[in-house]
């Protein structure tokens, strides 16, 4: 499987690209924005994108939802549905940053903890990780975790803003990420990549 990292608009939100070599079918974790990179991968690849998968709803992860489906019309947009309303509310909630307009963006269904999703000969297992937002997950594939703003190299996910809960993100990384290996990569939403063994020892957070 290839993995391509994107850093992508002004909260530097990482989306990443995952291509399976042998049947290019592609999956997209979160999607800030239209990325000309994410689509010259794509036919750099070959690939066909089959899946969005978002690991919360928060404006900055979600916002090129419209324009990749626009481009890609077989692609399903996936979230948990903890977070259909905030993806509902998303015009509202993009003020209090400073952001005047965003569309409601297209979600095509949900995904629940513990489902296996399949992408080509790859499975992906969705882990319900509340506490940031209610319908945060992250994703599991082979040893690599889709953190997004649930763990990040030696922090947390922030709980101040509607929905968050900072017991919750406690228990969700504590009870569910750290029963993973030790050896298990981590790309978070945000910054570096880290594992879950570095964290266990140098989360300060936790
Ligand atoms: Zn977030």
């Amino acid at each position: 499987m290839i993995l391509k990292q994107f850093t992508i608009g002004s909260l530097e939100n990482n989306n990443y690209l995952l291509i399976d070599e042998k049947t290019k079918e592609a999956v997209l974790i979160d999607c800030t924005q239209e990325c000309e990179d994410i689509e010259n991968t794509l036919k750099e690849y070959n690939a066909t994108l089959k899946y969005i998968l978002l690991t919360h709803g928060h404006f900055d992860h979600i916002l090129g939802i419209n324009g990749f489906k626009h481009k890609y019309p077989d692609c399903k947009v996936l979230v948990h549905g903890g977070d259909k309303m905030l993806m509902d509310k998303v015009e509202e909630f993009v003020k209090s940053f400073g952001i005047n307009e965003a569309q409601i963006q297209e979600i095509d269904g949900y995904v629940e903890d513990n489902q296996i999703i399949k992408f080509g000969e790859n499975e992906i297992k969705v882990i319900h990780t509340p506490g940031h937002t209610k319908g945060g997950v992250c994703y599991l594939i082979g040893d690599k975790l889709f953190s997004g703003d649930t763990l990040f190299y030696e922090s947390v996910g922030r709980t101040d803003l509607p929905d968050g809960h900072f017991g919750q993100i406690k228990s969700s990384i504590e009870e569910r990420l750290f029963k993973l290996d030790d050896n298990i990569q981590v790309y978070a939403g945000h910054g570096p990549s880290t594992t879950i063994g570095h964290e266990k020892i140098n989360n300060k957070f936790l």
